[in-house]
């Protein structure tokens, strides 16, 4: 078998220009119809290159649908407060995105009249959005000549290339960068970029890929070398850190609770939590202490009702083990929990709650007093 090697592949293609056309018709024919898609505001255009970060199409559709109904506008958006934002948010995780899309927005009012900026180098500056999104929004809302890389953009070049280093590393994101740039469509920027990002979403796939029907099978360089598998390839992964959180949903007669706003750099910054203990050991061997401290801190009359079993909650580089402590007092102890206020029966909804403590009110917990 003829495997052409990187070079010659990169100059047949680069100088053909036949992969944009080629990509570009597939696309066309092909692609989802997602409303994003559909529209040149630039504000649903970020709006929904954010909530796709780390997302999945099917699960961010229907917060992209409700995050335009609540906020139509970059100038809904803004005016909007954080806790409101966060609440939309909820379940979607990494909520520094959330901040940043609020600051942006307000950024966006205060200093461009609430008019999305139209060049690279202005939307490049607005809090949170870095050069693929900036990228993104640029070429698909104002068609300017930028390549949006990301993951399923590293992912298809990588391979139809076959091109080994690192996606991860400064030097593969500045060699995957320039290659996206130098096969981009000028005159389709926009309709490019979103054929590539198609393509490796539903074609060149993480795990089996199209290949068979693939329009590139001929000239994949991975592809007609068997190493499809193999790329691409990523650096080392970061260590992920354990960490132990005791939960104490205290509970009074009326059925009112604590409730806290997460501070500070750290996961869930903005969010509600009941009051919390954190420890470095599992479980197993820190519930007495635990349990010893919750009733130094609660008054003589409480009474632990519930202990539940660990839940585990993995985010990027954390993996958390959470148990929830249910404790009945007769008044609760506020004053031992600075920063927690009483939350009356009812109104927990109201409160953005990271997905890990959703979950286990959702799950149906006894939130009574017995
Ligand atoms: Fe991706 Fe397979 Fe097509 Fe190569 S042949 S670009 S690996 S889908």
């Amino acid at each position: 078998m003829n495997i052409p090697n990187t070079l010659s592949l990169q100059r047949y293609i680069m100088s053909s220009s036949r992969m944009a056309s080629r990509l570009i018709r597939w696309y066309l024919a092909d692609h989802r119809p997602l409303p994003w898609r559909e529209t040149r505001n630039p504000y649903h255009i970020w709006l929904s290159e954010v909530i796709l970060q780390q997302t999945r199409v099917d699960q961010g559709l229907s917060y992209y649908l409700e995050f335009t109904g609540a906020f139509p506008t970059v100038a809904d958006l803004a005016k909007a407060p954080e806790d409101l934002v966060l609440k939309y948010w909820q379940g979607l995780g990494y909520y520094s995105r959330a901040r940043n899309l609020h600051a942006a927005a307000k950024r966006v009012v205060e200093e461009h009249k609430g008019i999305f900026p139209s060049q690279y180098e202005l939307i490049r500056t607005l809090p949170g959005i870095g050069p693929y999104t900036a990228a993104a929004v640029a070429s698909i809302a104002f068609d300017l000549p930028y390549a949006a890389v990301d993951g399923n953009v590293y992912r298809f070049l990588s391979r139809l290339f076959g091109i080994e280093t690192p996606i991860d590393s400064p030097e593969g994101k500045k060699q995957f960068q320039e290659l996206a740039g130098s096969l981009l469509d000028r005159k389709r920027p926009g309709l490019f970029n979103q054929a590539m990002m198609e393509f490796g979403a539903m074609v060149c796939r993480p795990a089996n890929p199209a290949c068979a029907g693939c329009l590139f099978a001929d000239e994949c360089v991975a592809f007609r070398s068997g190493r499809v598998k193999l790329l691409p390839v990523k650096g080392k992964k970061q260590a992920v850190r354990d960490r132990y959180l005791y939960y104490i949903i205290y509970i009074d007669r009326q059925g009112n609770t604590l409730v806290g706003k997460r501070t500070g750099k750290d996961i869930w910054e903005g969010l509600y939590e009941f009051p919390l203990i954190e420890t470095n050991s599992p479980s197993d061997t820190a519930l007495p202490e635990i349990t010893g401290r919750i009733a130094a801190l609660s008054g003589s009359n409480a009474v632990i009702r519930q202990v539940s079993p660990e839940i585990r909650h993995q985010l990027s580089h954390q993996l958390l083990h959470a148990v929830f402590i249910h404790v009945s007092v007769p008044r609760l102890p506020a004053v031992n929990w600075p920063g927690y206020f009483v939350c009356p029966a009812g109104e927990l909804e109201q409160y953005a709650f990271p997905r890990l403590i959703s979950r286990y009110l959702e799950n149906g917990e006894s939130m009574s007093f017995t």
